[in-house]
C-alpha cells in the first residue's frame, strides 16, 4: 500500500479528537481537538508534530461536525496532510459500543452504520455522536476506507458466566442487558504490551489490566483474551471513578426514587456526574486529592480509601478469575502517573506475590516499565496506554488486508 496515513477520529456529542499517523514508522504527525461544537465559541487546538510547530488555536463558531472536520482537514492541509491527501489511507474511528454483534475492527458500510444505529439504545450518549463523526467523515472522503474499532470488542470473549447478569433471561434478552465492558482497546493494547514488557508471547500470559483514568476499568486477560471486566451494559459499573460510583447495591436506585423522590435523569445525573471522587470528597483529580491529603484533609483521605479498597477488591478478585496471574499493569492518568495509588492498591498482597518496590515505583517515565523487585512471583507493571496508536494500527491492518 502507497498510502500510509491514518487519521484516527473520537467524535463526542461536541467534540472531536484526532490523531494522523504515519503507519510505516507508527509516529505521529498531528493531533488535535475540537470542543464546543454548535456553541459560539466552538475551539480547534491543533498540534502539528511532523513540522515541530507550535499548538494553534482558534476559536469561532462552529455549526456542527461538519463544520468542525472542515476546520481540521483545513489545518491540516497548512503541513500538506489534509484530508483530501493521496496518502491517507483510511480513517478509523473510535466507536464506543459495538454490542454483541462486531467483536473485531470493521469496515463501515450501509450495513455497519445500520447495526451501531441500532445499539443506540444501550449507548444513548455515546453511539449517536460516534454515528454523526462518522457520516461527516464518509462525506467529505466518500472513497476512503473507514473503520469502526469498538470499545467493546475485546471484551466480546468473554464467558456467558461472566457477562451475564443473574437475572430473569428472557428480561436481560429482550433488552440486550449483559456485560459488554467498555475501554476494550486500551485493554487490548496494555496486555499486549505487559507480554512484550516481560519478553513474552500474549498466548503465554495472564494479566490483570488497570485502567485508571477519569473512566476507570479493571480487566482479567487469560492468554491475550479477555475473560472478565468490571464495566458492564454501561461504563457505570466496577471501580470507584472520577464522578462514577461503580458498584453498589442497586436497590439504593429504588430507595432514591421512593424515598428521595428523585427522577430517573436525576438518579443517572448522580450516579454518572456526581458521585465516584467528586461525590466523596468535591475533587476527581487525583494530584489535587494527594495535595489535600498531604494537608491532612480527612474527606479526601476517605475518599482516596474507598478508592483503593475498590481496586483492591477487583484485584483479588481477578486474581481467583485467573487462578495464576503472570503481571498486573496499571495504565491511563492515574494509573500511569499516580505512584501512591499503585504503591496502596497492591499494599499487603505479598501472599498473592504481589509486591511494589518503592524506588522503581517513584521513577517518572513514559516508557512501559516493572516496579516490582526481579524476585517477584507477580510483575506488577506500568504501562501507557495509547488508544490512538491501536486504533490506527487495527485500521491499517484491516485496510491492508481489503
Ligand atoms: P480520561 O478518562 O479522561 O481519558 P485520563 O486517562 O487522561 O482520563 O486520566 C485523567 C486523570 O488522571 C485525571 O483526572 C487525574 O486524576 C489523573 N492524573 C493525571 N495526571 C496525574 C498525575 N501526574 N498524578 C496523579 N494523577 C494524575
Amino acid at each position: 500500500m502507497s498510502s500510509s496515513r491514518v487519521l484516527v477520529l473520537n467524535s463526542g456529542s461536541s467534540s472531536v479528537k484526532y490523531q494522523l499517523l504515519d503507519m510505516r514508522d507508527s509516529s505521529r504527525l498531528a493531533m488535535g481537538l475540537v470542543e464546543r461544537i454548535g456553541e459560539e465559541s466552538s475551539r480547534l487546538k491543533h498540534t502539528p508534530l511532523a513540522s515541530g510547530g507550535a499548538s494553534r488555536e482558534w476559536t469561532g463558531p462552529m455549526a456542527d461536525h461538519e463544520a468542525a472536520l472542515k476546520a481540521v482537514s483545513a489545518e491540516l492541509a497548512k503541513d500538506g496532510l489534509g484530508l483530501d491527501s493521496p496518502e491517507l489511507a483510511a480513517i478509523g474511528h473510535r466507536v464506543v459500543h459495538g454490542g454483541r454483534h462486531f467483536t473485531e475492527p470493521t469496515v463501515i458500510d450501509d450495513a455497519v452504520l445500520a447495526e451501531i444505529e441500532r445499539l443506540i439504545p444501550v449507548a444513548p450518549l455515546h453511539n449517536p455522536a460516534n454515528l454523526t463523526g462518522i457520516r461527516t467523515a464518509r462525506s467529505l472522503r466518500p472513497d476512503l476506507p473507514q473503520v469502526a474499532v469498538f470499545d467493546t470488542a475485546f471484551h466480546t470473549t468473554m464467558p456467558e458466566s461472566a457477562a451475564r447478569y443473574a437475572i430473569d433471561v428472557e428480561t436481560a434478552d429482550r433488552h440486550r442487558i449483559r456485560r459488554y465492558g467498555f475501554h476494550g482497546t486500551s485493554h487490548a493494547y496494555v496486555s499486549r504490551a505487559t507480554a512484550k514488557l516481560l519478553g513474552r508471547a500474549p498466548e503465554d500470559v495472564n494479566v490483570i489490566v488497570l485502567h485508571l483514568g477519569n473512566g476507570a476499568s479493571a480487566s482479567a486477560v487469560r492468554g491475550g483474551r479477555c475473560v472478565d471486566t468490571s464495566m458492564g451494559l454501561t461504563p457505570l459499573e466496577g471501580l470507584v471513578m472520577g464522578t462514577r460510583s461503580g458498584d453498589m447495591d442497586p436497590a439504593v436506585i429504588f430507595h432514591l426514587m421512593r424515598v428521595g423522590e428523585m427522577s430517573t435523569d436525576e438518579i443517572d445525573t448522580l450516579l454518572n456526574k456526581k458521585s465516584g471522587l467528586i461525590g466523596l470528597c468535591g475533587d476527581n483529580d487525583m494530584r489535587e486529592i494527594r495535595r489535600r491529603i498531604d494537608e491532612g484533609d480527612q474527606r479526601a483521605a476517605l475518599a482516596f480509601d474507598i478508592y483503593i479498597h475498590r481496586l483492591k477488591k477487583y484485584i483479588g478478585a481477578y486474581y481467583a478469575v485467573l487462578g495464576k496471574v503472570d503481571a498486573i499493569a496499571f495504565t491511563a492518568g492515574v494509573g500511569e502517573n499516580a505512584a501512591p495509588v499503585r504503591e496502596a492498591a497492591v499494599a499487603g498482597l505479598e501472599e498473592l506475590g504481589m509486591v511494589v518496590d518503592g524506588e522503581l515505583n517513584a521513577v517518572r517515565s513514559d516508557e512501559p516499565r516493572l516496579i516490582s523487585p526481579g524476585h517477584a512471583r507477580v510483575a506488577v507493571a506500568v504501562v501507557p496506554t495509547d488508544e490512538e496508536l491501536e486504533i490506527a494500527t487495527q485500521t491499517y491492518a484491516l485496510v491492508g488486508r481489503i
